[in-house]
């Protein structure tokens, strides 16, 4: 990698993350910043994620970057597409689309310690980095089981997250697995066009109505002419949203009345009470994300569905074979069975100053300090890294809170003249001995579900167990002193002592 230019940050990813990261960049005025993507255009989820129905459950108004707010909006709650063309726009308007390598994929990233930087390998080529800013999202790699006789079945299969919109669906047999967001979302958009819909549901979410409706062109125009009313209505839904954070972490109470909720929803939208008990979640509300939905219980019902909840025991040529025996002829299946959060890829690629990769160090169990810097990784940001996860608000107000943390250490090393920024060990043990004390406390941890937020150590190592002000205000500043700093390679240790 001799003569390859060293940037001074190289961002993996161009989803909310990588991308807010970028444009943060530019308004500093930095310019040496490159962001590679492996998909062939920005948006990360909102690119993937093409299911009919994919619609954000966190409203608009604050799943939007506080410092790109866009007026026009069309619904309450943004529907798939005009995410992606807001994150297109914000893209462009900030000057990001020079610095972005599409298709371009991190296959490898190695810390090299006596040059003070990364050296990364990538689907087109080398390049290097003082800081590596990693943001592949956490939610990317889709998670397909391995059913028995999957090889055998001639049918089409594709997961929710790589839709096959080839396959028009109209009049076919379809098995759909699964019965989470993603289910929820857009079995009520398919089913009335397939001749027969086998609905595998493992376990049935807490469902309440979904409060979405049309943004009025009206309403477009006053938060047009006047920004600071739609300043105030994402105020205030964020105030709404941390409110429920109180019933998720403390004081279960405050759940009791989301339940009655979901029961009424229940009991009005099912009118057979057999049909009611296999759709009644056995577990605490909150414990796995709720799932808005006013058109899930009467898509279910439909004729043309047959709900199975014994589980897959194996594929066959043209069928499916469920845990009793049943065989159904099946012509296309969809797997729509989340993402592996806890396994990324990309934390076997990087490699930090031991010479083991992130993978080799978490061995199943990610754990960050802020869920951002890692010990062993000098100059590592790592964002919606571990227990970064919301059960009630929106990811993009933690990503901001990430990029503000990214930018202070970035000016900390230009204050101190630092080369190299490594969290010290002890306090990241500090600091999540402390998460999982009070995770211990939380819905997820004791509600009686089996969920996506547990490792395969049986660690919860996907939730913020906290409100989001709180993470605000802890990376509000970059606390060199829980940080080994360290000067330029020859020049003296003094140039690079943490802040006092
Ligand atoms: C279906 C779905 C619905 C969701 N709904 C909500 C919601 O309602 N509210 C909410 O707050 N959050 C929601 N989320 C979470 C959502 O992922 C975050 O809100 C946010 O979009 C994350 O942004 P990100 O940039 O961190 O990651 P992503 O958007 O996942 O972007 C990461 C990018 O990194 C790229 N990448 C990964 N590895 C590499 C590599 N090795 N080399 C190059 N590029 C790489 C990926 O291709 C991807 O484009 C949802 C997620 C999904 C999947």
């Amino acid at each position: 990698m001799k003569g390859t230019h060293v940037h001074e940050v190289v961002i993996v990813g161009a989803g909310f993350g990588g991308l807010g990261m970028a444009i943060r960049l530019k308004q500093q005025g930095m310019s040496d910043f490159v962001v590679i993507e492996r998909g062939d255009d920005v948006g990360g989820t909102w690119w993937a994620n093409s299911y009919p129905g994919c619609q954000c459950d966190i409203p608009s108004n604050l799943y939007s970057f506080s410092f790109a707010r866009n007026p026009d909006w069309n619904r309450a709650y943004p529907m798939r597409d005009q995410i992606l063309d807001y994150l297109r726009d914000c893209a462009e308007r900030f000057g990001i689309p020079p610095h972005t390598r599409l298709n371009c994929e991190l296959l490898a990233a190695t810390w090299v310690a006596d040059a003070q930087h990364w050296e990364l390998e990538t689907s087109t080529g080398p390049l290097a980095a003082r800081v590596l800013v990693a943001a592949p999202g956490l939610l990317s790699e889709p998670s397909t089981p391995s059913l028995p006789g999957l090889e055998r079945f001639r049918g089409n299969a594709f997961h929710t997250a790589n839709w096959d919109h080839s396959d028009d669906l109209s009049g076919k047999r379809v098995a759909l697995l699964g019965s989470g967001a993603t289910a929820v979302q857009a079995v009520p958009e398919i089913q009335p066009r397939l001749a027969k819909l086998h609905l595998f549901q493992r376990t049935p979410p807490w469902v309440i109505p979904h409060m979405d409706h049309a943004v009025t062109g009206a309403m477009r125009q006053l938060y047009r002419r006047l920004p600071p009313l739609q300043t105030l209505s994402r105020a205030g839904i964020y105030a709404l949203r941390e409110s429920m954070a109180v019933g998720i972490t403390r004081d279960r109470r405050w759940l009791k009345a989301q339940e009655l909720n979901a029961r009424l929803h229940l009991r009005r939208q099912v009118p057979d009470p057999e049909l009611r008990r296999r759709l009644t979640p056995d577990y605490e509300i909150f414990c796995k994300r709720i799932i808005l939905s006013s058109k899930w219980y009467p898509a279910i019902q439909a004729p043309n569905v047959d709900l199975v909840s014994s589980g897959v025991r194996e594929l066959r040529e043209h069928s499916i074979v469920d845990r009793d025996g049943v065989e159904r002829e099946i012509d296309t299946l969809i797997f729509a069975t989340g993402f592996k959060p806890a396994e990324l890829p990309i934390a076997e690629r990087i490699r930090g100053r031991e010479g083991s990769s992130l993978a080799e160090v978490w061995n199943g169990s990610p754990q960050a300090y802020l869920g951002t810097t890692v010990a062993g990784f000098p100059n590592l940001l790592f964002f919606y890294g571990p227990n970064l996860n919301l059960g009630h608000s929106s990811i993009v107000y933690m990503l901001e809170s990430q990029i503000a943390y990214a930018l202070d250490a970035l000016g900390t090393m230009r204050v101190h003249g630092a080369a190299e920024f490594e969290v010290r060990a002890e306090v990241q043990a500090a600091y999540n001995q402390e998460l999982q004390e009070r995770l211990a406390e939380t819905v997820w941890n004791t509600g009686g579900c089996g969920s996506w937020y547990f490792d395969r150590t049986g660690r919860n190592s996907i939730q913020w167990p906290g409100f989001t002000f709180e993470y605000r205000r802890r990376t509000r500043r970059f606390d060199a002193e829980s940080y080994r700093l360290a000067a330029p390679m020859g020049a003296p240790a003094a140039a690079a002592a943490p802040a006092a």
